[in-house]
């Protein structure tokens, strides 16, 4: 590929950092890292050719500091700034700021992010379009009592929504007409301090769905294609855990019709680049538009390995202009692929995040193992960002061999110094329900532990935050002494991995 872009300046930190700097440097492509203080000697600063360092470790001073980005993308004299996930990756104010030096973001135009990034936006785009959605309000709820409304007529069970939402937060459940108001100004306050934006909309909670989303490529010259479904019904707190590509739900019809629906929204917002467009799936198979991420999925590696397609280098194509070089038949997929996100978390603990040292690193060598790391040993592990570690993603020709893999790579991995959910990953892919593909999003709910699994108060999870901080300082786990612990057996079987 000869492309334009010859310097691009990465605007995220851990693995997904280092898995757009390896593109980089295959395609010939110079790389410019940003770290805050706490990050300067990480493996995304150290595989880059060059670094700048953004400030305190805080998200607000380092790595969400639009400002300090843009001028550090003018001195160094990149051509390109590809932000990752999470961060500044779906702010449409950031991309106009870029574009305003003349610099290419890699990622959507301002437009179709702004149509497309919001939810209640997205959701009206949707609509207009008759495609299914789950049912509740098009727009955020103006109050309390306009949110009661709006409940009443969806009818409970509800889910309140941040409309500037993602990574799971800002999300409440409301069974009753009596736990709304609590609720309501729950979801609110984490809403605003999460994301800077305090509209929440409704939506009929649906029992027991699966999460099934497509992922898409659209070029700037009105070509755009699908690259498949990946199955990502394997969560926590909303937020995913195990993904899989096929899901094992799919017929061909639904999955013509969530493709079909998907490429309608990308052309109907005028959307370029990669993008996911998430869907969710009742008990009776009906499908429902969910959200779409207007940047790179952490799961993209599954549709890698099935396609063998770099969905970076794609993005890296179109972004400089290219036309997209594959049309819709010329893609194949093969096989089947897992992915485990291996959190820094206490899975016995209402899954607190763990903070510390890693004192040991070892990934086993394994046929068909890709691995995703922001992580070596020596690394701390704090509170300040996401406690994503690494990803394994292995690839098998059918979905046993997949997971055998992964059995394998997980009852051979070495992490010390950090608990994590490594043993959790492992009894879920040998629970019969997973084995048989027949789970959906409150499997870890109902299989696992509901107590662990109950929605955690902000200011509880603020409090853990500071114990975990101050364990860390102190080489003591505070953190195990609290309501939520519990004596689950199968954990206690592998305790190496417990750190
Ligand atoms: P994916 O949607 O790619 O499966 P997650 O939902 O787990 O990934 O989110 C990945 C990361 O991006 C997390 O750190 C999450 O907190 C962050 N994130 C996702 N959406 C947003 C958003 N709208 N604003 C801020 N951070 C976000
Ligand atoms: P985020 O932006 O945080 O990723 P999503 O809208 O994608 O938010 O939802 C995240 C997860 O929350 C879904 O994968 C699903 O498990 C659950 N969820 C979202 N909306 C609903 C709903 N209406 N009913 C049931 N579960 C839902
Ligand atoms: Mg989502």
């Amino acid at each position: 590929m000869k492309s334009k872009i010859k310097k691009i300046l990465i605007a995220n930190r851990g693995e997904i950092a280092v898995r757009i700097a390896r593109t980089c440097h295959e395609l010939g492509i110079k790389t410019v890292a940003v770290h805050s203080d706490i990050d300067s000697g990480s493996p995304h600063v150290k595989c880059s050719d060059e670094s700048y360092s953004l400030g305190a470790p805080k998200a607000g001073e380092s790595y969400l500091n639009a400002q300090k980005i843009v001028e550090i993308a003018k001195k160094a004299g990149v051509d390109a700034i590809h932000p990752g996930y999470g961060f500044l990756s779906e702010n449409a104010g950031f991309v106009a700021s870029v574009e305003n030096e003349n610099i290419i973001f890699i990622g959507p135009g301002v437009d179709a992010m702004r149509k497309m990034g919001e939810k209640t936006s997205a959701r009206r785009l949707a609509s207009s379009l008759g495609i299914p959605m789950v049912p509740g309000s098009l727009d955020a709820v103006k109050n309390e009592k306009d949110g009661l409304i709006a409940a009443e007529a969806v009818g409970y069970p509800v889910l309140l929504k941040a409309a500037g939402g993602g990574g799971g937060k800002g999300m409440r459940v409301v069974r009753t007409p009596h736990e709304f108001t609590d609720n309501y100004r729950i979801a609110q306050s984490e809403a605003s301090s999460a994301f800077g934006d305090d509209r929440v909309y409704i939506e009929k909670y649906l029992q027991n769905p699966r999460h099934v989303e497509i992922q898409i490529l659209a070029d700037n010259h009105g070509n755009a294609i699908h690259l498949g479904e990946r199955e990502c019904s394997i969560q926590r707190r909303h937020q995913k855990i195990i993904e899989e590509s096929p899901s094992t739900i799919l017929n061909e019809e639904l999955r013509r019709l969530m493709t079909q629906a998907s490429l309608e929204l990308i052309r109907a917002s005028g959307y370029t680049n990669a993008g996911t467009v998430e869907f969710i799936i009742d008990e009776e198979m009906n499908y429902y538009f969910l959200e779409m991420n207007t940047r790179l999925q952490v799961e993209h590696p599954v549709t890698e390995l099935r396609t063998n397609i770099d969905i970076v280098r794609e993005q890296i194509a179109i972004a400089s202009g290219e036309v997209l070089g594959y049309a819709q038949k010329d893609i194949a997929f093969q096989g089947h692929a897992v992915e485990c996100r291996i959190y820094a978390e206490d899975t016995t603990n209402s899954f607190m995040p763990s903070t510390g040292q890693i004192t040991h690193l070892s990934s086993p060598k394994i046929h068909g193992l890709r691995e995703d790391s922001g992580i070596e040993t020596g690394s701390m592990v704090t509170t300040y960002y996401d406690p994503l570690l690494t990803k394994l993603i292995t690839w098998g020709s059918t979905r046993r061999e997949a997971i055998e893999r992964m059995t394998d790579v997980l009852n051979h991995y070495e992490l010390f110094g950090v608990r994590n959910n490594i043993d959790l990953c492992l009894w879920i892919l040998t629970h019969v329900k997973f084995r048989d593909g027949v789970y959906s999003t409150t499997f870890l709910e109902r299989e696992f532990d509901k107590k662990l699994l109950e929605e955690i108060p902000s200011d509880l999870l603020e409090i853990a935050a500071i114990t975990a901080v101050h364990s860390t300082l102190t080489g003591n786990n505070l953190l195990h002494k609290n309501k939520y612990t519990s004596g689950s057996g199968w954990i206690s079987q592998r305790k190496e991995h417990m750190g």
